[in-house]
């Protein structure tokens, strides 16, 4: 019987990929030069861009902020990292707490910003409200549009020109789908290692290097480096369509695999029509906040004014 070995140098393996076994050494450099390479070669952010690294302090958002900062440090480039508390009790102070001490250990300067103190409520809160006044919102949509807007938001006040978000294939798959059946094709034309398709100054650009690097690899990179992280999810996830649709995908790729790699490769295959076909036009701004939408209100004004908060 053979033992498996690492197809590189022959050691004991850690991970099975599609093109082999690798041990321990070989995976973390494999990981650092996808991500590098999907930086250079998706133009991700060039020298001169400050970047904001937008950290939970969940095992994807490390493994980003790891990774961005080894090379902002050699390139002498401005970092920082932006965390957002939505108010999720007993989770995310856990997860900003393994945010502040990484941070604390590799000379990172840290930023964190909560629902409570810019819209006065936690999400706990607002969304005993929103079933009170029966907004027709779900609690994982509002808390994703609230932050966003504060990453935006706190991004641009720091003066970032890029935002780096930990998004790896597996929720970019997901994210394919869930346009696909629900959102719209038009909200296709946002993916990509760049979001957005349209450009407007009031929006700061937002950068996937994990693009294609899968929840079983970033796993795995933080178990090897010792990262402090809390594997377990939010405990509203669930709930969520999100994770109804990640529960599906995993189980078709379980059986047929590669199913992941080939939306991921599909839907870039695409791109380039979609983000061509929905990038025209002006954006005007929202007239309450101030904030690019296309419409007169935007997503979070107009949400928040139905929960009765006035937020400018
Ligand atoms: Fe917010 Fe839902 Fe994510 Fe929890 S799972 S942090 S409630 S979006
Ligand atoms: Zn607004």
């Amino acid at each position: 019987m053979t033992r498996d070995t690492c197809i590189i140098c022959g050691k004991t393996p850690v991970i099975e990929l599609q093109q082999g076994h690798l041990c321990r050494d070989c995976f973390i450099r494999y990981l650092q030069r996808k991500v590098y390479k999907t930086i250079r070669k998706h133009r991700l952010f060039s020298r001169d861009d400050v970047l904001c690294v937008a950290c939970s302090g969940g095992k994807d958002s490390l493994t980003v902020l790891h990774l961005v900062d080894k090379l902002a440090k050699k390139r002498k480039q401005k970092l920082f990292a932006l965390g957002v508390d939505e108010g999720v009790k007993g989770y995310r102070e856990k997860q900003l707490e393994h945010m502040r001490y990484f941070c604390e250990k590799h000379g990172i300067d840290c930023v964190i910003v909560s629902f409570k103190h810019e819209f006065g409520h936690t999400i706990e809160e607002l969304m005993k409200i929103v079933r009170k006044k029966r907004v027709g919102i779900s609690q994982c949509a509002l808390c994703g549009i609230l932050r966003r807007r504060l990453l935006n938001k706190y991004a641009k006040k720091l003066g970032a020109t890029r935002i780096v978000v930990g998004h790896n294939l597996d929720d970019e798959a997901q994210t394919g789908l869930m346009n696909m059946f629900k959102g719209g094709i038009e909200l296709a034309a946002r993916m990509g290692p760049t979001t957005g398709a349209v450009k407007h100054p009031g929006f700061v650009p937002r950068v996937k290097p994990l693009y294609f690097c899968t929840e079983k690899e970033t796993t795995l990179y933080t178990k090897l480096l010792k990262f402090r992280v809390l594997y377990q999810r939010c405990p509203y996830r669930k709930y969520s369509y999100r994770a109804y649709i990640a529960r599906h995908l995993d189980e078709i790729d379980r059986d047929y695999k590669g199913t992941k790699t080939s939306i991921i490769q599909n839907l870039l295959s695409i791109l380039p029509l979609l983000k061509k076909q929905y990038s025209g036009g002006k954006i005007p701004e929202c007239r309450h906040c101030g904030e690019p939408s296309k419409h007169g209100v935007c997503v979070v004004c107009d949400t928040l004014s139905k929960v009765g908060i006035n937020y400018v």
